[in-house]
């Protein structure tokens, strides 16, 4: 059994972990196909748990925001289930893909199905559905009004650099979209569902706001968090189920292995970890390793996991 949420110990556990990250040699990489995350200091980490009560527990730069990039993708997840419910399941898989995140070699064998929701294809059909139901004149993205709300922090914003720099290397996601387009699973215009997509994962968040944000997941669809994104606990399971098997690229086996959590990563060094009943885990620190997952914040995950006793098995 798993032991509730200690936020003396978690609190003591997480300083030592951010003070143990701090010194680390071995950081990896930042993303630099994206040119504006390219600037980013490698020298950061930052680590927060929102247990399913009470105010976030942070340590190290858990209040310095970063680009949420494909962690973006589990709102929109939420939020196309939201408008289209399980019909979603027809224009995209469930299944691992065992490949890169951007690869456009198993979407052509597979006539434009992607394999899951979080690999970029996939959430290029979630942003069409999602821009295809967003109200007429509603200018903010909704993405970015759901991170708002469950975070409770208004002045989340988009970071408009890193927006413009994915909208000008943004050539392969486009491919996707118009592959997808021809194969008949993109119903709106390719550069508007694109650019759509490329705004959600442009936004900035820290750790602290992250880990409000996602702690409905950990809290099987109960509570006031879960009213505000209106997700059933059966939605929530199965979301986690997604986070588990495909929340981490091409290493989400790698990650349910080590971790023996549900996972989502993003390349801007964002992790974020469910523990169902207790509470989410984000860390971040901008190093990625060759699969495209933060260094650093996947080993401080699998430290305080290991070290409080939570994992689902
Ligand atoms: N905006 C990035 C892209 O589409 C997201 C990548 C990621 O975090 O996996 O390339």
């Amino acid at each position: 059994m798993r032991k509730p949420l200690d936020p003396e110990r978690t609190q003591a556990t997480l300083n030592e972990i951010a003070q143990r990250m701090a010194g680390e040699v071995n950081r990896g990489e930042v993303a630099d196909y994206i040119p504006e995350l390219a600037d980013v200091s490698l020298n950061q980490f930052g680590i927060a748990v929102a247990p399913l009560e009470g105010p976030p527990l942070v340590a190290g730069n858990g209040d310095v925001p970063f680009s949420i990039q494909s962690i973006s993708k589990v709102f929109g997840l939420v939020i196309a289930l939201e408008h289209v419910g399980a019909t979603l399941w027809r224009r995209v898989g469930r299944e691992p893909s065992g490949d890169p995140f951007n690869s456009i070699v198993q979407l052509e064998f597979e006539r434009g199905k992607p394999r899951n929701p979080f690999i970029n294809p996939g959430a290029i059909v979630v942003s069409d559905i999602v821009l295809e139901h967003q109200p007429d004149g509603s200018d903010t993205h909704p993405v970015l009004d759901l991170c708002r709300r469950l975070a409770d922090a208004p002045e989340i914003p988009v970071d408009e650099d890193v927006f413009a720099s994915e909208v000008a290397t943004g050539d392969r996601n486009r491919a996707l979209g118009y592959f997808m387009l021809a194969e008949g699973n993109i119903k709106g215009d390719v550069r508007a569902v694109t650019e759509s997509y490329f705004r959600q994962c442009s936004i900035a968040m820290s750790c602290r706001q992250l880990a409000k944000a996602t702690r409905f997941l950990a809290a099987g669809g109960e509570g006031q968090d879960a009213k505000i994104a209106a997700v059933t606990s059966e939605r929530v399971r199965r979301i986690n189920a997604l986070m588990m098997t495909c929340g981490c690229y091409d290493a989400s086996g790698e990650v349910a292995f080590r971790i023996g959590l549900p996972c989502k990563s993003g390349v801007g060094g964002g992790v974020v970890a469910i523990v169902p009943g207790i509470g989410s885990i984000v860390a971040w620190s901008p190093g990625l390793d060759e699969k495209g997952n933060s260094v650093l914040a996947l080993r401080a995950i699998e430290e305080l996991a290991h070290g409080l006793d939570w994992s689902v098995f």
